[in-house]
């Protein structure tokens, strides 16, 4: 244990920018752990690749996509706001990929010593941990802490 609260000094916090009550229950963990321990709080929002192909809209793939990042970045500055954490120690980022692989990806870019995430959608009952949740426990090098 170490006094005076260094042992998280780099928290990662994937957060699914459209699973507000998601997030909800993850943001009181969030604040007291920052505030006992003086973390940085890097918050990630992963836009799913999909195939963009077959849509009707008429836009190109680079037009869908600036749309999808400006509105989770907006939605994700919105997220922040919420939470009560000084201004400069919290980081955010936004990208593109499998959500799982750019959580572990991101985890090991800042040596993270802590991943806070939810554990599934409260609206779905029949798994107590999503596909997400479940592949950051089982392939994450940090410690996880999973919000139920
Ligand atoms: P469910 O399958 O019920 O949606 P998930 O495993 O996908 O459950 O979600 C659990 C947690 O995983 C979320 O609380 C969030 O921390 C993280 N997560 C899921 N999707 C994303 C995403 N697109 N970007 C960032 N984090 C995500």
């Amino acid at each position: 244990m170490n006094i005076g609260g260094t042992m998280y000094k780099n928290i990662l916090v994937p957060i699914d920018v459209w699973e507000k009550e998601l997030t909800d229950m993850v943001t009181p963990h969030v604040e007291s752990l920052a505030k006992l321990e003086d973390a940085r709080i890097h918050f990630l929002a992963v836009i799913p690749a999909f195939p963009y192909g077959g849509f009707e809209s008429g836009l190109s793939v680079a037009d869908l996509e600036k749309r999808l990042i400006d509105s989770t970045k907006k939605e994700l500055g919105e997220i922040i706001r919420k939470f009560s954490l000084p201004e400069d120690r919290a980081d955010r980022y936004i990208v593109i990929g499998r959500p799982k692989d750019k959580i572990l990806e991101r985890a090991e870019a800042i040596s993270a010593d802590l991943i806070i995430i939810g554990s599934r959608r409260p609206s779905i009952s029949t798994y107590l941990l999503g596909s997400t949740a479940a592949a950051v426990v089982r392939y994450a090098k940090t410690s996880v802490l999973v919000v139920r």
